[in-house]
């Protein structure tokens, strides 16, 4: 198993395949909250983003935020979306993962995590186990620690493309 090779690869959260998500078991979704649900640096979320939420919730999902950002705006985006969540995941540190999955009443194969960065979302779900699903960041705009780990994140993914396990762009599910 490649450490980071993400099990699922899609544009964004609109375009993924919750149905068929439901059909391999998949009963909670964790969603990174930075460039994943909402521009790192913006505090609002759309009427789509809430649509959404609301449809999973109605498919019978189990939806969380799981993010490195600091409790304050974790909890913003908790009550925008009327969700639960997990500030300072610390991902890719496995530790609060872990921790969440010996606390719900979930198994590893019915959790997957939603995020846009390899080094930290997929690499973490990869390590414990769980479905990983690789986006694109819907902003262009990180944070400098971010910034970093994108330098890193292109190396692994032209290791990913050489392999011809991943190309960028070419999405699977
Ligand atoms: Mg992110």
């Amino acid at each position: 198993m490649e450490k980071y090779l993400p099990n699922i690869y899609q544009k964004s959260i609109y375009t993924l395949d919750y149905t068929k998500l439901l059909s391999k078991g998949i009963k909670c979704i964790l969603f990174d909250l930075d460039n994943t649900i909402a521009p790192s640096h913006i505090n609002e979320v759309t009427e789509k983003t809430k649509e959404l939420i609301i449809s999973l919730k109605q498919k019978g999902f189990k939806v969380w935020i799981f993010s490195n950002s600091p409790k304050k705006r974790v909890e913003n985006f908790k009550n925008l979306l009327g969700i639960d969540g997990i500030y300072f995941a610390c991902k890719p540190l496995q530790k609060k993962l872990k921790k969440f999955v010996k606390n719900s009443e979930f198994q590893l194969n019915e959790i997957a995590l939603v995020g846009d960065q390899l080094l930290t979302d997929v690499a973490v779900g990869n390590k414990v186990g769980i479905t990983t699903v690789l986006v694109n960041p819907v902003s262009t705009k990180d944070h400098l620690v971010t910034k970093f780990l994108r330098f890193f994140e292109n190396q692994k993914m032209k290791k990913l493309e050489k392999k011809k396990l991943f190309n960028k762009g070419e999405y699977y599910d």
